[in-house]
């Protein structure tokens, strides 16, 4: 599966697949493509790894899904590309989350760019800055890897992982290689 970027305001597509995992996405304000295709890429490494295969789409429900076995709609807030003036964080916003109606999980995803931005802006060295918006892609794959985790593998309470534990590090989200642990690996291959 490959991710294209499309120009005239999309730059989310996928051709027809054979994804089991799809997400719509949908932004607040237009997405960075140099951000957005690094998330896309994080995300088909991490869950590659599984054997799975996800879709990302922007436009739905003008898109043709194929058969996933999961559809998670990602509703994307703040401004999903990275400029030098982003502040440090100050609080604890949360950075991604699943909708629970009843304590039970919904594939309904908010993913709060700001907050994954300003995470990793205050632990990015001078270098980094320069490729802001690849780090920044690749973060919020990991963050979006986390919240489909619960979703597909129906588990609800986190362990002490590195990309599902509770409050995923600026180390994580930084670092030059992020993975699913084995035995989460081998959760999304039977719940594939
Ligand atoms: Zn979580």
């Amino acid at each position: 599966m490959r991710m294209a970027l499309l120009l005239a305001g999309l730059c989310l597509s996928t051709p027809v697949s054979h994804a089991q995992i799809a997400l719509l996405a949908a932004f607040e304000h237009p997405c960075g493509s140099a951000s957005t295709e690094a998330m896309g890429r994080e995300l088909i490494r991490l869950f590659a790894l599984a054997g799975s295969e996800i879709a990302v789409h922007q436009d739905a429900p003008k898109v043709y899904l194929g058969s996933p076995r999961h559809v998670l709609y990602v509703a994307f807030t703040g401004r999903c590309e990275f400029t030098v003036q982003i502040a440090p964080r100050t609080s604890q916003r949360v950075l991604a989350r699943l909708a629970t109606v009843d304590g039970k999980l919904q594939p309904l995803m908010t993913v709060d760019c700001d907050a994954v931005a300003e995470t990793i802006a205050s632990h990015m060295a001078g270098g980094d800055l320069k490729r802001g918006d690849e780090l920044l892609g690749r973060a919020l794959g990991r963050v979006i890897a986390h919240e489909i985790f619960h979703w597909v593998a129906h588990q609800v309470n986190h362990n002490h992982s590195e990309l599902f534990s509770e409050a995923m590090s600026a180390r994580t989200l930084l670092a030059d290689h992020a993975t699913f642990d084995p035995g989460e690996l081998q959760l999304l291959r039977v719940n594939r």
